[in-house]
């Protein structure tokens, strides 16, 4: 396993792999590898012949006053994971070799980035959309792997992908949990033992819409608000949004259907914590 940091020398790696009849899969990460990042490479080495981590903690997805700085990063640790994993590169740029002085071209997707995440945080999908095209450029892969975790990100990216007529497939991974039923995040890590029990309120929540329904709720509002309530309960949540969207517009829903998909953002201090899940089976 090889680890690179250059634009040019990853560039020239693909380059040549794919004309020596090489195919790439690429899972692009901000590192702080957990077992759900591992899910994505395990799926991408049976993708590819040559399998591509990238670890860049991306300014431009930040907002003000977001965690950029304080984002956890363990490069060793990394390096451990992705080889257990099977990575053959891992793709490690600098924020200074991604955005050098005089960088000024962004991708905007419009429409199913002004709901949820692109609502509650203005410019992340901007951010996220610049980078992950950048990184294809860079990595030209034929595969990338994505989590369902972050729901909305891999429906923008979908749209990206079909709208600039990106020839590269784009595969979603189911999220991957803890035992207890807390969504795997990077970000877990900065939870306290009390908010980390907390915390548990937001798969509680998916179940709780689940059954729900399974009593007969079709109204979309009623069920946000029982939720709400629930989520409530817990004395440091504070919620981002919970909302039941169409899977594919991620348009807010009034009646549940088997497209129905339930979207938390709640915080316990100055953690966000996101999670989500389909609540009717089709
Ligand atoms: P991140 O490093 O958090 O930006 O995530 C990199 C990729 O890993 C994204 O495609 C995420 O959706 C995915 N991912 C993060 N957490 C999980 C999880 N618990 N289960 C599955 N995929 C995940």
């Amino acid at each position: 396993m090889d680890t690179i940091k250059s634009v040019n020398e990853m560039q020239q790696f693909v380059i040549e792999a794919r004309a020596s009849g090489k195919t790439i899969a690429f899972v692009p990460t901000m590192g702080f590898l957990h077992q759900g990042h591992v899910s994505l490479l395990e799926e991408g080495r049976k993708r590819g012949d040559i399998l591509v981590l990238s670890i860049f903690v991306n300014p431009t997805q930040f907002g003000q006053g977001e965690d950029f700085e304080d984002y956890p990063r363990d490069l060793q640790q990394d390096s451990q994971f992705a080889k257990a994993a099977g990575v053959d590169i891992i793709f490690a740029p600098d924020a200074s070799a991604m955005y050098p002085i005089g960088y000024a071209t962004y991708v905007d997707v419009d429409g199913i980035t002004s709901n949820l995440c692109g609502a509650s945080r203005p410019g992340h999908f901007r951010g996220v959309c610049t980078v992950v095209s950048k990184l294809f450029n860079i990595v030209q892969p034929h595969t990338a792997i994505f989590g369902a975790k972050d729901f909305q990100q891999l429906a923008v990216i979908k749209r990206m992908i079909a709208d600039m007529n990106m020839p590269i497939d784009i595969v979603g991974m189911p999220i991957f949990r803890e035992d207890d039923g807390l969504a795997m995040s990077s970000r877990n890590v900065y939870l306290s033992d009390d908010h980390r029990k907390q915390a548990l309120v937001l798969s509680q929540s998916l179940n709780l819409g689940r059954e729900l329904i399974a009593a007969g709720k079709t109204d979309a509002a009623s069920i946000v608000s029982q939720l709400t309530d629930n989520i409530k309960m817990q004395p440091d949540a504070d919620i981002d949004y919970i909302q039941i969207c169409h899977q594919l517009s991620l348009e807010d829903q009034v009646t549940i259907d088997a497209d129905s998909v339930l979207l938390l953002a709640v915080r316990f201090g100055s953690t966000r914590l996101i999670d989500n899940g389909f609540l009717r089976e089709a």
